[in-house]
């Protein structure tokens, strides 16, 4: 089990990790997702010991990465920046990291094999092509046999064999007991691979939840209305329900799609069909939406960019200010 606690991390006046904390399980592929710039990566290099936070800790099995004996045996890691292959072979460059580490020889072919490289063993691998690198990563990330993986980002840029590869991969080490945390920010990867998510934003934990939870608390319960009265209809659903609403109730909102049509939250098609037709309002259409992963991971990471952006995130001027990062930039 992976356990992170209260952990952040800034870099100069950045906050890249945000006070997270998140307990990863074994036997279940666990997606951590979140936009580019979330703060995935640094919160890996924080749990493999690469980063000192500034506050918080990461364990592994309950222990610091840096107190780990053996660490090949009990944490495997692909991360996205992979080392520079030089012009060692992949057969000697998984060599070289087995005896380091005091792993057998045989492993080397085992792990080979496992990733599809058994053919090109003794080429290059500063040669290999970008889906090839990822496979010879992820063997030297399974040399150890390693209860934990941490793997960053692995599908990016391979090609839909690659991505089919490494997603049964994946599957197939949580189904075997093993502790799988894999980085992405495709949701739509994540849907087809995860058992569970933990999401963040701007360093921040949004969701640590199911996948089908991740669905049903956001956009599931949206119903399209198309009606030729839509501002009547609006203000009848708006004022009706938000009277009086019940404990933990999604409030009634009401929102105008491009082509005119509404998108209700918080009501069943149901109840906006008999609201309707109490107001004598026509309706054309009426049908509830499931959100798709990705609907429901931009909602969810929207919301925490808008949180981000507003008053909370407001420095007081010091008169230094610093270079606005492309981010920011690319927000105004
Ligand atoms: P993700 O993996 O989710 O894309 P990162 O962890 O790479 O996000 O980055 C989070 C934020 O921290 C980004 O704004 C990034 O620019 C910043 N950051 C990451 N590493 C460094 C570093 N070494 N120095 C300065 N800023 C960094």
């Amino acid at each position: 089990m992976i356990e992170v606690h209260d952990l952040s991390k800034r870099y100069g006046d950045k906050t890249a990790v945000d006070h997270l904390t998140f307990a990863v399980q074994p036997g279940r592929v666990t997606g951590f997702l979140g936009p580019n710039g979330a703060g995935k990566s640094t919160t890996m290099r924080l749990i493999l010991g690469l980063d000192r936070p500034n506050s918080g800790s990461a364990t592994i099995g309950g222990v610091a990465y840096q107190s780990l004996r053996e660490p090949l045996r009990k944490v495997g890691a692909l991360l996205e920046a992979r080392a520079v292959h030089t012009g060692r072979s992949a057969y000697n460059h998984l060599l070289c990291l087995a005896q380091s580490q005091g792993l057998p020889r045989g492993r080397v072919s085992e792990v080979l094999s496992l990733v599809g490289l058994t053919e090109v063993a003794r080429k290059r691998a500063g040669g290999f092509s970008l889906g090839m690198g990822q496979r010879l990563g992820i063997a030297a990330a399974l040399l150890g046999d390693p209860q934990v993986l941490i793997l960053d980002e692995p599908v990016n840029g391979l090609d839909p064999e690659g991505v089919l590869w490494i997603r049964n991969l994946m599957k197939s080490l949580a189904a075997s007991g093993k502790t799988v945390f894999v980085s992405s920010h495709l949701m739509s990867e994540m849907a087809q691979t995860a058992d569970h998510l933990i999401v963040i934003g701007r360093g921040r934990l949004i969701a640590d939840e199911s996948v089908e939870a991740v669905i049903a608390t956001s956009s599931g319960q949206s119903v399209l209305v198309r009606t030729p009265q839509p501002a009547q209809l609006a203000k009848e659903l708006e004022r009706g329900s938000n009277a009086d609403p019940a404990e933990d109730a999604v409030p009634v909102s009401v929102t105008t799609a491009d082509d005119g049509a509404l998108i209700v939250r918080g009501m069943s098609a149901a109840e906006i069909g008999e609201k309707a037709s109490a107001a004598r309002v026509v309706l054309h259409e009426l049908t509830p939406q499931r959100a798709s992963l990705e609907e429901a991971f931009m909602e969810l990471t929207r919301e925490s960019v808008e949180y981000h952006t507003g008053p909370d995130a407001a420095a007081p001027p010091t008169g230094l200010e610093p270079e606005p990062s492309p981010e920011s930039e690319a927000a105004e």
